[in-house]
């Protein structure tokens, strides 16, 4: 037998609906917000990532997968939603179209990860990109569609929030954590021991309780930010405020992608053990078009992982309703024929039908009708058949009726 790929899922048909749900909540999200929506390749080249995502980053160096192919190029399946829509942006010039540019996508992402809990190889996100904006309002407008997203399945994660300052004010902060660190680094993991040389900002985020030890005493970000970022934080935070968005300041917060300048967001649930992973994540990337070759445009946006949302409801015993039960089985003891015309018409008024195809006997029938959940079974024999007069049967409730197919009311 050949098994699934470690770090993957099969979506089985018995839970396909919650899939559905997400697509549903994310397509009439964005119909209300006016997001459209933007389908880029599950490829890129390589060369995207390590300038969009940054060479200094986890995905870059040991999560990407990237391989030859037969032309000997170098090509990566996409490890986050971002770079690619930059990328299109850029070769479209969308930028010069309309401004602000209001995009959405879902798509699967792929990194090389531990599978833990939580952790898939492959994983889907539901994504938003606010592209022309470097608004108060447009941070505001960002986050308010998160957290509608979440509030459709009956959730309000709490949002933590950071400004990673700009180009001119970020410099003095890395240098004061290099300085800060210097002296501990040998005390430090592995990884920081790394990121110390590629990415600084980085190990305000380390796991290992010797580094989190060590980090409490660092400086914090917000004590370097010039007054231009600062006075946009405060305005990105009053308007939060008026509009009820509940949030948290962090200071340690970085976020693991070297694109993000400014604002950086999670969305966490602190009242649930979620091991180390946020339920999604995003912030600004006002650099980031001009690094991959385009003309300088601000972009804030987010991501929200599918799989993570799912787990986490379940976590929360929140269960999602499944709106795909069939409405009408049609049990039937006449010939395939009447049978098919029976269910033909049901059909056309709009109805989802099922009906046995294997000859199966009527108590099979039945009791196929009740696993799956039927909502109505309409019995249809001999007697049916000659009178025109429907049996109908309510699954949840047992009650029986008799009805002509034009006064089928269900
Ligand atoms: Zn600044
Ligand atoms: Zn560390």
């Amino acid at each position: 037998m050949i098994n699934i790929p470690k770090g993957t899922k099969d979506i089985l048909p018995k839970d396909s609906y919650k899939w559905h749900k997400v697509y549903d909540v994310a397509r009439k999200l964005a119909r209300k917000y006016n997001l459209k929506e933007i389908m880029t390749p599950t490829f890129e080249h390589t060369e995207l990532f390590i300038r969009g995502v940054g060479e200094g980053s986890d995905i870059v160096s040991k999560e990407m997968y990237t391989f030859k192919d037969r032309s000997d190029r170098s090509i990566t399946l996409k490890p986050e939603g971002t770079a690619g829509v930059a990328r299109a942006v850029i070769e479209n010039s969308l930028y010069a179209d309309a401004l602000p540019l209001k995009m959405y996508y879902i798509t699967p992402c792929f990194r090389y990860e531990r599978p833990q809990a939580g952790r898939l190889r492959e994983h889907h996100q539901f994504g938003v990109e606010i592209y022309g904006a470097n608004t108060a309002v447009s941070d505001v407008e960002a986050l308010s569609i998160a957290m509608d997203f979440y509030s459709n399945f009956g959730v309000t994660p709490t949002v933590l929030l950071n400004s990673l300052g700009c180009k001119n004010c970020r410099p003095a902060y890395i240098d004061a954590l290099r300085e800060y660190y210097k002296s501990h680094i040998g005390e430090m993991c592995e990884d920081c021991k790394r990121r110390y040389e590629t990415n600084v900002l980085r190990i305000l985020d380390c796991k290992v309780d010797i580094c989190k030890e060590i980090t409490k005493n660092a400086p914090v970000i917000t004590d370097y930010l010039c007054d231009e970022c600062k006075a946009k934080l405060d305005e990105t935070l009053a308007l939060l405020d008026k509009s009820g968005v509940k949030y948290k300041l962090s200071s340690r917060l970085v976020r693991g992608i070297d694109y993000y300048t400014n604002l950086v967001f999670e969305f966490v649930d602190e009242d649930v053990t979620l091991g180390q992973n946020a339920l999604g994540a995003g912030g600004r990337y006002n650099n980031l078009v001009g690094e991959l070759g385009g003309k300088d445009c601000p972009v804030i946006g987010f991501g929200i992982g599918i799989e993570r949302l799912l787990g986490y409801l379940a976590q929360k015993n929140i269960t999602i309703e499944d709106n795909e039960k069939v409405d009408i089985y049609v049990a039937s003891m006449v010939d395939a024929a009447n049978t098919l015309d029976l269910v033909r018409n049901l059909r056309e008024r709009g109805y989802s039908v099922d009906y046995d195809i294997l000859s199966r006997s009527l108590k099979s029938q039945f009791k196929y009708a009740d696993k799956i959940g039927a909502k109505y079974v309409i019995t249809y024999g001999e007697d049916e058949l000659n009178s025109g007069l429907l049996s109908l049967k309510d699954m949840s409730s047992g009650k029986s009726t008799k009805c002509k197919i034009e006064e089928l009311k269900i």
